[in-house]
């Protein structure tokens, strides 16, 4: 009975170890989606900061052609000044030209002012942009050695399917049932229990009796608390060769 408990807790190492390359090879594309989410919010903040001078530029070029086609306008207005006949058509127009320089005047300051502000824009798309490509280059870094991790860890579960089927050859077929059932729900399925009686599965208590059969027999059963295979700690231990 010893020996088909050896080969189970053998078995059961293999699966143990499957199971934590598994949580790796699950948490690993976590990870990466995570910081490839970083990456384009950052991405993200640079183009809306860029997107922000394109307009203030496009608004400053719309700007200037609204003054040269108002300039043009005057233009006309001043050669039909001198056809006038009345003084006051005359001085109506006069005024009306009045009107639109000083509009011009105001539109001129205006495209200095975007100007300025296009000018300090550009600075801090700039200065974003060299952030970005710092913070880009690292979260790349990070992704790329994820990926690398995930590549063997996924090699790794590829690799240890053989042990594992090698492992299983060793065990009783009728273990090997039991436990494959157990496993699936609640791994280790196979646990050790310690005097004067404690499940290390599930800390609960086992009944005496039943402690005692599993020294004095060297063998299996089930823990009342949570149906896992449980064995006397104690017993394997004793007859473990030096
Ligand atoms: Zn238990």
């Amino acid at each position: 009975m010893r020996d088909k408990l050896l080969a189970l807790a053998a078995l059961q190492k293999v699966d143990l170890d499957i199971a934590a390359l598994q949580k790796n090879a699950e948490a690993y594309p976590r990870e990466i989606a995570e910081l490839e989410k970083q990456l384009a919010q950052a991405r993200a903040a640079v183009d809306a900061e860029r997107t922000r001078l394109e307009e203030l530029d496009k608004q400053k070029v719309n700007l200037e052609h609204t003054i040269t086609d108002d300039k043009d306008k005057v233009r006309k207005w001043e050669a039909r000044l001198t056809e006038q006949r009345s003084t006051r058509e005359y001085s109506a127009l006069a005024r009306e030209i009045d009107i639109a320089k000083k509009g011009q005047q105001t539109m001129a300051e205006e495209v200095v002012e975007l100007g300025k502000q296009a000018t300090l824009q550009r600075e801090a798309v700039k200065q974003k942009d060299a952030d970005f490509q710092v913070k880009a280059k690292d979260l790349v870094e990070k992704v790329d050695q994820l990926k690398g991790k995930l590549k063997d860890v996924q090699a790794q579960i590829a690799g240890i399917d053989g042990a594992r089927t090698e492992a299983a050859k060793q065990v009783d077929s009728g273990l090997l049932k039991r436990y494959d059932t157990i496993r699936k729900k609640r791994l280790p399925a196979l646990v050790a229990a310690v005097a004067p009686g404690t499940c290390t599965g599930c800390r609960m208590n086992i009944r005496p009796q039943l402690y005692n059969q599993l020294v004095a027999s060297r063998g299996l059963d089930v823990c009342p608390s949570c149906s896992r295979m449980v064995y006397a700690a104690e017993a394997l231990e004793a007859a473990t060769p030096k």
